[in-house]
């Protein structure tokens, strides 16, 4: 049993079917969660008969750090081989004073988006709550002893909102004061809008912050970058963000990688000023971090100063994202790939 899986209450129930008291459940969290503890040999304030009764029932970790890379600017960056041999990475990165953790929810993604290294073979499987834990876990053990995690990304491999049912269960123990007690507000999920997705989202009544990757402003480019929009369409994802705004009054972030000649002409910053002027939002321009084998590329420095420069005059308030960890492959899925052994399907 993976004890990462488990909420507080189900810990309590173990715990009193095994004549222990309430409060022991809040002692071994507070280890985990707060303590960085990493087995249960280290939870000195438990009984020794515990402690192996413990270790006799549940696994903390069940995954295993098949590759841990640290680039200048201090993002790492892990590759963890799941139970049954799937690989997902995660990454930790370090900006001033912020500790942000950035996390997958699936094996591989199933959203076809043509320029990222994640859905290049589809999807595999969703992770479980348990598996999206263990990866702030994991990332949360390699900050100093006086440094503290701020804030959540969850902008790793995978779709989060076709995993909802799992990502929730995760986010709580997260932002759960007896867990990590980060602020729902400091929890950004990226997305490509599903809009089925984003009702169960609004519903959780969580303070979320949203980010929705747009990517282009028109039907027919978009269905050619994020195929998922086929079945989708920009409107259907625009109101749904709308109506996640209406129901948690969060303003979205809208997310836009850009690609030389692809998405980055004059004509594709004004066609995104008309779609979201009137909204309040903020667009995130992320210059394309290239994977190798795929044909796109990165706008040079004067067509980024040409897009921003139209859609702030347009009105909308946009920024670049900076690129972090660029030197030991952090852009989602790159790592995964680079690390499968030859001729196989990572
Ligand atoms: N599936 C979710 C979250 C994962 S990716 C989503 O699509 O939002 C997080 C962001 O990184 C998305 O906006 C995605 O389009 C973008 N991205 C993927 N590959 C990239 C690359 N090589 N360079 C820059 N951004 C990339």
């Amino acid at each position: 049993m993976h004890l990462l899986e488990c909420s507080l209450s189900s810990l309590r129930s173990w715990l009193s079917q095994h004549g222990e008291p309430d409060f022991r459940a809040r002692q071994i969290w507070r280890w985990l969660y707060a303590a960085r503890a990493e087995r249960f040999d280290d939870m000195t304030d438990l009984p020794q008969s515990l402690r192996v009764a413990l270790a006799e029932h549940w696994q903390i970790w069940t995954t295993r750090v098949a590759m841990h890379r640290r680039a200048p600017d201090g993002t790492e960056k892990l590759l963890l081989e799941l139970h049954d041999g799937q690989r997902v990475e995660c990454v930790l990165i370090r900006q001033r004073q912020r500790r942000t953790v950035c996390i997958s929810t699936q094996v591989g993604c199933g959203m076809g988006c043509v320029f990222c290294a994640s859905g290049l073979d589809g999807v595999v499987r969703n992770l479980t709550a348990g598996e999206i834990v263990e990866q702030m876990l994991r990332l949360v053990r390699l900050l100093d002893p006086n440094e503290r995690l701020t804030h959540i990304v969850v902008m790793g491999m995978g779709e989060p909102l076709a995993n909802v049912a799992q990502l929730l269960p995760a986010l709580d123990r997260a932002t759960d004061e007896q867990g990590l007690g980060i602020s729902a507000r400091r929890v950004t999920i990226s997305t490509v809008g599903l809009p089925a997705g984003l009702r169960k989202l609004a519903a959780a009544g969580k303070q979320y912050h949203l980010a929705v990757s747009l990517h282009a402003a028109d039907d027919v480019l978009r269905n050619r970058l994020v195929p998922i929009n086929r079945n989708i369409g920009l409107r259907a994802v625009l109101s749904g963000v709308d109506e996640f705004f209406r129901r948690t009054g969060r303003r979205p972030t809208f997310e836009y990688v850009l690609l030389a000649d692809v998405n980055d002409r004059p004509d594709d910053a004004r066609r995104l000023v008309r779609l979201l002027s009137g909204r309040p939002t903020l667009l995130n321009v992320i210059p394309y971090n290239p994977v190798a084998g795929l044909p796109y590329r990165s706008p040079d420095r004067q067509s980024i100063e040409r897009f921003l420069t139209i859609v702030r005059r347009g009105g909308i308030n946009a920024q670049v994202r900076r690129r972090k960890g660029a030197e030991i492959d952090a852009a989602c899925g790159q790592l995964r790939r680079m690390a499968a052994p030859a001729g196989s399907t990572p």
